[in-house]
């Protein structure tokens, strides 16, 4: 039997408000809501009831060495909440001596007292939702805080990595916010580097529909940066955060030397993990499920999950599975790229049916190759950086047709 996954997502849907680009599964609960008692306390406690029946329900049980708390909005839950969920995973799987646990905060949603009562539950790495230090640019998205909540929770959290009480932090920024222009976004990442994060996610704002930015980009009401100056963005950014020592080891991510994140090299590795709460997404054997995205329909389904085991994928295989498409994506997205020919073998394709698909493959990549945007050291592919990275779609999809062809 392969081995269950060492690696945990838990989603956390709830949030004051939904922002203005968000489509996520979220339950919007309001500016008051209290966790442990007053507003929304039920519905948090009724669902944190039904996460941990999910999680008891998972049959091959191991070890855990990366857990993730996402959202929505953790930090709106109580630090004794959060404790509570990884004590579940602690008696029920374990968790591995020096396992990474990181939670996702909102600079608007928790106090420095609320910070050590999550470092104390047992979390020692935290990812800030920061998206901007422009007070304009984060009201016209939505978001909640501002600039001195953001600056508080930034000091918050390097103080609290100064005094190695937590092993890392991440901050979040989105890049293209409408009304956005190369001087703001400067201005952004000079703000964000002068409090040092180890790790930084750099995301490109894509506007999904349901939302409010989809609303306003139909009726011609969102200004947002053009293709040029998107590209200048992503140029920017990579030449200050080179210069300040930070590697980009994945398309959004860049980090200082032993700070990537574990939990996510999992996911780009296409390594099996659990996910657990509405609307998540799990692949602990290679094939890909997700749960119902409303309240309701995740709980019902809970209760079946329980009583019938009826989602297969989450049952223990014989041998891992991935589509070779989903892998190629995944490994041309780290900086270290992919050995193709090795893939293509692990396949099962025999050498002539290797040698023939990686030349229809090399076909279609001419260009990219010709062009510097794809480079190869033998048989492992990468992107270069930045033309690559910030170009990676093109050579995605190209690779996405040959697939379909060859099948
Ligand atoms: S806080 Fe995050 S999850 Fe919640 S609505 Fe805003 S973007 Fe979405």
């Amino acid at each position: 039997m392969f081995k269950p996954p060492r690696s945990a997502y838990i989603h956390i849907p709830f949030c004051h408000r939904r922002c203005f680009y968000c489509d996520f599964s979220v339950v919007p609960l309001g500016d008051k809501v209290e966790s442990i008692r007053g507003v929304g306390s039920r519905t948090i406690n009724e669902y944190l009831d039904f996460l941990k029946k999910e999680i008891l329900s998972i049959k091959h049980k191991s070890p855990l060495s990366t857990i993730y708390i996402g959202g929505g909005t953790p930090s709106i839950l109580d630090p004794f909440q959060i404790k509570d969920l990884i004590d579940v995973f602690n008696s029920n799987y374990g968790i591995e001596d020096g396992a990474e646990i990181t939670m996702e905060i909102d600079p608007a949603s928790f106090e420095e007292k609320d910070l050590h009562g999550f470092i104390q539950a047992g979390v020692n790495r935290f990812s800030l939702g920061a998206q901007s230090f422009n007070d304009d640019l984060l009201k016209k998205a939505g978001r909640r805080h501002n600039l001195v909540d953001l600056e508080n929770s930034c000091f918050w959290l390097q103080k609290a990595k100064s005094n190695m009480l937590i092993r890392s932090w991440s901050l979040d920024l989105i890049q293209n916010l409408p009304e956005s222009n190369l001087d703001f976004w400067e201005i952004d990442l000079k703000k964000a580097l002068k409090f040092k994060p180890p790790h930084i996610s750099i995301y490109d704002l894509n506007i999904e529909d349901g939302t409010v930015f989809k609303r306003l980009l139909d009726m011609g009401k969102l200004n947002l940066p053009d293709h040029e100056e998107s590209f200048k963005n992503s140029q920017l950014t990579n030449s200050i955060f080179k210069s300040h020592g930070y590697s980009r080891y994945e398309i959004s991510n860049y980090s200082i030397p032993g700070h990537q994140s574990r939990h996510n090299r999992v996911y780009w590795k296409g390594l099996g993990w659990w996910s657990f709460g509405q609307g998540s997404t799990s692949s602990p054997w290679g094939v890909k499920f997700t749960r119902p995205r409303v309240s309701r329909a995740y709980k019902e389904w809970v209760l079946k999950q329980c009583e019938v085991c009826l989602e297969p994928s989450l049952n223990n295989k014989k041998e891992p599975y991935l589509d070779l498409d989903e892998k190629l994506m995944l490994g041309l997205r780290v900086k270290e790229g992919v050995n193709i020919k090795r893939l293509f073998l692990e396949q099962g394709w025999d050498e002539r049916q290797t040698e023939s698909n990686l030349c229809k493959l090399l076909e279609v990549w001419a260009n990219f190759r010709e062009s510097g945007i794809l480079c190869n050291e033998g048989d492992r592919f990468f992107l270069s950086d930045p033309m690559g990275m910030d170009l990676s779609n093109q050579v995605l999809i190209s690779m996405f047709s040959w697939w379909e062809n060859i099948n």
